[in-house]
């Protein structure tokens, strides 16, 4: 939510903006039109990608305004067939996989099942799991310009998942993790679980079982998740646990609260599209190539569509956390270490 009696209209938010970086002057001149409710290209223009809320150093959220505004004018435009994708994530089949009542159980929500080959091995044996429709959170919406969605949607996603009487969920999906923990507060609904961030997970199931543990010594390039910044304590979590299975992550440009964006969104995007998405794609893998990373890796399995090929193609192999995770453990990656076998 924006908080506007903490915004002094310093136009940091907008100059910072890695898509915008707009002058100060500018910056502050757009941001006041925001607050007014007046016309500003910043609608159109603003890739949903949430930096500027950790930008602002006043703590005012102005994203979460941009995002409203977006919905309000309607300026921010995607494809129909992103909306349509929108659409199908709450349609999806449910499903609820029982396993062993002793193991944890993990919510998969709609992207579970969108790369072969990662949700196996001693990491997930056991686990019960959710998936589907009934379990998408409803965040993703903020990427379509329709944050009312996430706002409306948010009781139901937090109903199903408390049928199922847990006292801790793990979240699979950063998206997920950011509703529960964020934006629920947000909107006034209590939690009657535990969501558990899977970084917190696979550190803990790491330091329960070190002993199997063989350090893979490989520097990375890591791909941030927008959602991330709402729950932003678990980047410590992730160099942790980078630590433990012998991973170092290059110290580059794009990275912790400058991160890009995985660019997925700009594609889809009417009035910036392919060839600006492309663009962008590439100047955050050749950062992490310049930077010295042998390998990329992504927490979200969305980025992971939006990057990997371009990874592969640069001599970074793509990894999605939980397989580097089984690598260390000595398992085998049937379906390469991110969802794809490249020839
Ligand atoms: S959400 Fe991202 S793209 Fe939009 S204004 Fe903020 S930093 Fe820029
Ligand atoms: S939202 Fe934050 S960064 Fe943006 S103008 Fe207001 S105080 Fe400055």
């Amino acid at each position: 939510m924006f908080l506007k009696e903490k915004c002094n209209l310093c136009g940091e938010c907008l100059m910072k903006c890695p898509y915008l970086a707009y002058s100060e002057e500018k910056a502050k001149e757009e941001f006041k039109k925001l607050i007014d409710g007046e016309p500003t290209p910043i609608t159109a223009e603003c890739i949903t990608c949430a930096a500027c809320n950790m930008f602002c150093p006043e703590g005012a959220n102005p994203f979460d305004l941009i995002n409203d505004r977006q919905e309000e004018t309607g300026t921010f435009k995607v494809t129909d067939e992103w909306i349509r994708m929108m659409k199908m994530a709450s349609k999806m089949p449910s499903k609820v996989i029982k396993g062993d009542p002793e193991k944890p159980i993990m919510n998969l929500c709609s992207v579970g099942d969108i790369l072969p080959g990662v949700i196996v091995g001693q990491l997930f044996d056991g686990m019960s799991l959710l998936k589907g429709g009934d379990y998408f959170c409803y965040f993703g919406w903020v990427h379509a310009g329709k944050p009312s969605m996430v706002s409306e949607n948010a009781q139901i996603f937090v109903d199903n998942l408390a049928k199922i009487g847990a006292e801790e969920i793990i979240c699979y999906h950063d998206d997920c993790y950011a509703m529960l923990t964020n934006k629920v507060k947000e909107f006034g609904i209590d939690l009657p679980f535990r969501p558990i961030h899977i970084l917190e997970y696979l550190r803990d199931y790491i330091k329960e079982h070190n002993d199997q543990i063989k350090k893979l010594n490989i520097k990375i390039g890591y791909q941030q998740p927008c959602a991330s910044r709402y729950a932003f304590e678990n980047d410590k979590i992730l160099d942790e646990l980078f630590e433990l299975i012998g991973i170092e992550r290059v110290d580059r440009k794009y990275d912790r609260v400058s991160a890009l964006c995985c660019s997925g969104v700009m594609a889809v995007m009417l009035n910036l599209g392919k060839e600006e998405s492309n663009k962008w794609r590439m100047n955050n893998i050749m950062d992490a190539k310049e930077a010295g990373a042998e390998a990329m890796v992504f927490l979200c399995p969305l980025c992971v569509l939006s990057l990997r090929s371009r990874a592969k193609a640069q001599g970074l192999e793509p990894y999605i956390i939980s397989n580097l995770v089984r690598l260390a453990l000595g398992e085998k990656l049937t379906y390469g270490g991110a969802g794809k076998i490249y020839k």
